[in-house]
């Protein structure tokens, strides 16, 4: 479908559950959520019919998010029934990777082809304080796993944090030669519930050019292959990252910049909560409730969702907030 601003939304990203083994610092308070009862979260089978109802309307390409979906009992099952659905091009997973070892085999065989990562620093003292329980380790053994696994694609994702791991930026970008990843620095966001950090920690997209001069921008159509400059040196937009390459390398450096230079124009997704909200943008408070609805009455909502999509989430800033009554963990960062 066409929004009312020109965009094809084809794009659905569905959180399969608040739920998660870690508590980034940017993303969950420390005691976790407030369980939610079964009754308010969406089942399997709803869940199944949101994806029909998005197909019938256009929708090619889905992602699985959470919290973290790989803590998610019925995941391998959710993902076969997405992947049986004809219509459904791409399934792809983002996940924290310390439980991928027992589970990547499985989730490429139920049909996941690409896979997001979350490495926010190489230091496991620092994986140990921003993730508050984590062990860099079991991240890095769940990369591996990816990596060894077959999917088509893995790419992994670092929260832009100035204090934190502003200093790591060429450590991290060094990922891509040494493995066959993409490797995406993404600005923090301000969300309403992420409040530890202060003006000094959101720094922009651009640190990473600074520190890193020797990037080339890639064009689309060498996105996946060599990297190629284009006229006037500007990198192309693939999807929500602009691209470059470390010369030698085997993937690309994406900078993901929702902040200082949101993406809106082209933004193609819709998002689905775990408690069947959809949400036409991160940032907006506006939700469509789904939970208790036939697969008509989800299809009118998902309609209604994508012309309620607003044309832009407007500025956000450490003082201007988002307007999302969630935390990340809550909506599917
Ligand atoms: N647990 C999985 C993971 O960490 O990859 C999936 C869910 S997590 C909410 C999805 C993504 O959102 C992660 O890459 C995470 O770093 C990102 N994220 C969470 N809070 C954020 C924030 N305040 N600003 C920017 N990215 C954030
Ligand atoms: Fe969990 Fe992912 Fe949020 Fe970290 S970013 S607390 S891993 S949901």
């Amino acid at each position: 479908m066409i929004d009312t601003f020109g965009r094809k939304i084809n794009y659905l990203r569905i959180s399969v559950t608040e739920r998660c083994n870690l508590r980034c610092r940017y993303c969950m308070p420390e005691e976790g959520i407030c369980k939610k009862t079964h009754e308010e979260m969406l089942t399997e089978d709803e869940l199944i019919s949101c994806v029909r109802a998005a197909v019938s309307l256009g929708m090619t390409k889905f992602r699985l998010t959470g919290g973290e979906p790989l803590v998610k009992r019925n995941l391998l099952s959710i993902c076969k029934r997405i992947t049986e659905i004809p219509g459904v091009e791409e399934l792809c997973l983002t996940t924290n990777a310390t439980l991928l070892p027992d589970t990547a085999e499985d989730l490429v065989r139920a049909g996941v082809s690409r896979v997001n990562i979350s490495l926010d620093t190489l230091d496991p003292r620092k994986y140990g304080w921003i993730t508050r329980r984590g062990s860099l380790r079991e991240a890095l053994d769940g990369i591996d796993a990816a990596l060894h696994a077959g999917f088509a694609k893995v790419k992994l994702n670092a929260v832009l944090i100035g204090g934190f791991n502003d200093d790591e930026i060429p450590a991290l970008a060094d990922l891509t030669r040494k493995w066959p990843v993409d490797m995406r620095f993404i600005e923090m966001m301000p969300m309403a519930g992420n409040t530890e950090f202060g003006p000094e920690a959101y720094i922009p997209y651009t640190r990473v050019l600074e520190a890193l001069p020797e990037l080339v921008p890639v064009s689309n159509k060498s996105a996946s292959g060599l990297a190629g400059s284009l006229p006037g040196g500007m990198p192309e937009q693939n999807g929500v990252a602009k691209l470059y390459r470390l010369p030698g390398a085997l993937g690309n450096v994406g900078l993901i910049s929702p902040v200082n230079a949101h993406f809106c124009r082209t933004c193609s997704r819709l998002r689905l909560t775990a408690d069947g909200k959809l949400k036409p943008c991160l940032h907006s408070e506006a939700e469509y409730p789904v939970k208790g609805l036939d697969e008509e009455e989800i299809k009118k909502q998902f309609a209604a969702a994508i012309y309620g999509k607003p044309e832009w989430h407007g500025n956000l800033s450490v003082t201007e907030r988002s307007h999302a009554l969630r935390r990340m963990n809550q909506i599917g960062g």
